[in-house]
């Protein structure tokens, strides 16, 4: 069958006891191998998001001696990601006819910032915008001992869950790895973390959990986290980096395998006809086959669990017999489970469930032996919670022709 036969055929087959979402969520041609429709367009010359055996190849484009290229590569690697040097003049390890090649024909290439917000709660969102003009944005969300930066894998989302904002912007593309690791830049520039001092971070973790399906832009996100994780860099270990998908099951095991990152995994509902129409990849990936990929997750252990994120909408998922079935299904995998309350953004069809319910639903969760925090909206002034993501380039390309018409 052919990929839009085959969706047409899950689209018409699936129920709908709410109303059925539309099936773009689905893309077995990338995971396939054929050509990505989402690709991120190439940005020759930044230097940004290259791998070390990229930067010495570069350094060789620009003349640099064959016995010098990986002392070279490793210097540069340093001032990038932990001094965060935006210009070649200020890499005083690096001698100055090296700095002019370098400079003629390479740029250390950040996202420009559309706009930056403040919440009330100390909670910072960017608006990134990159080179094609699309956006994306990313948030950092401070507690009393560390912070985590909170990134986006892509402008817009295929996956078009019911409940969530950045799935009902048209506009996707993938982020490139540069796209990726600019956003972790750009944070650590407005922290003032360069060098990232010892103690007292203000950014101490990642989560992949802003616009977009990371696991779905696995190639760049890879190599993102991997000049992430680089101990000479950004340095931030792989037990503070957290991958949250909803549920792109073939993508799962290699994920663990190569960056052995810890898993999040937004589950939110507990029948696959629940499923099916709030998070409508379910259609493609089924509850069991999800929780089979989670039992098999290679970096997962009692000590580093699995995160079940399950968000709170009222009268949809919430009853005492839904938190018993979740207790039900994740029998037999390290597990915690992360209540989100709903967060709403304007025309959402669902409500928050009230603070009762939530209470009743992590008790018994709780209760089973699982951890279960309910998770603190943060900077819902900004639209910055989860879910609430979206640019509103849409909105600005429209205002910008009605200027010029
Ligand atoms: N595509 C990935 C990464 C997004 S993470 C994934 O689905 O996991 C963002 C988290 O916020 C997900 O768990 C998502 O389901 C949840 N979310 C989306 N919209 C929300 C909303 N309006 N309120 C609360 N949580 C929401």
């Amino acid at each position: 069958m052919s990929a839009a036969a085959e969706l047409a055929a899950l689209d018409a087959a699936a129920p709908a006891p709410i109303e059925k979402a539309p099936l773009k969520a689905l893309v077995p041609e990338i995971l396939a191998g054929g050509r990505d429709p989402f690709a991120a367009p190439g940005d020759a010359g930044n230097l940004v998001g290259l791998s070390r055996a990229e930067l010495a190849e570069a350094l060789r484009e620009a003349g640099e001696r064959p016995e010098s290229l990986r002392m070279r590569a490793n210097q540069l690697f340093h001032w990038i990601y932990n001094r965060g040097a935006k210009s070649f003049a200020e890499m005083s390890s690096i001698n100055k006819g090296l700095q002019a090649r370098l400079a003629e024909r390479y740029r250390i290439g950040r996202p420009e910032i559309a706009r930056a917000l403040k919440s009330f709660d100390g909670t910072s969102k960017w608006l990134l915008r990159f080179r094609d003009g699309e956006e994306a944005e990313t948030v950092h969300i401070p507690e009393e001992d560390r912070g985590a930066l909170c990134v986006s894998s892509q402008v817009g989302c295929t996956l078009a869950c019911r409940f969530c904002h950045t799935g009902t912007q048209k506009l996707v593309r993938n982020l490139s790895a540069a796209e990726i690791v600019g956003q972790v830049l750009i944070a650590r520039d407005g922290l003032g973390e360069w060098p990232a001092p010892d103690e007292g971070r203000l950014l101490t973790n990642i989560v992949m959990m802003g616009m977009g399906e990371p696991l779905y832009n696995y190639e760049n996100v890879a190599k993102a986290l991997k000049i992430v994780m680089d101990g000479e860099g950004i340095s931030i270990s792989k037990r503070r980096i957290t991958l949250s998908t909803a549920g792109v099951v073939p993508m799962i095991e290699r994920c663990g395998a190569e960056l052995g990152v810890n898993l999040a995994v937004s589950l939110h509902a507990v029948t696959d006809e629940l499923r099916d129409v709030i998070v409508p990849l379910n259609r493609k990936y089924p509850i069991a086959e999800l929780l089979a990929a989670c039992r098999r997750y290679p970096a997962a252990n009692n000590a580093r669990r699995i995160t079940f994120e399950y968000v709170m909408l009222k009268g949809i998922n919430d009853s005492p017999a839904e938190a018993r079935e979740l207790v039900r299904l994740l029998d037999g995998i390290p597990a915690k489970v992360n209540l989100i309350p709903f967060n709403p953004w304007p025309g959402a069809p669902y409500e928050c469930s009230s603070p009762a319910a939530i209470r009743a639903f992590a008790q018994i969760v709780n209760d089973a032996g699982y951890s279960s925090p309910v998770r603190t909206p943060r900077g819902r002034d900004i639209m910055a919670a989860c879910g609430q993501l979206k640019s509103d380039s849409q909105r600005k390309r429209k205002s910008a022709r009605a200027a010029t018409d």
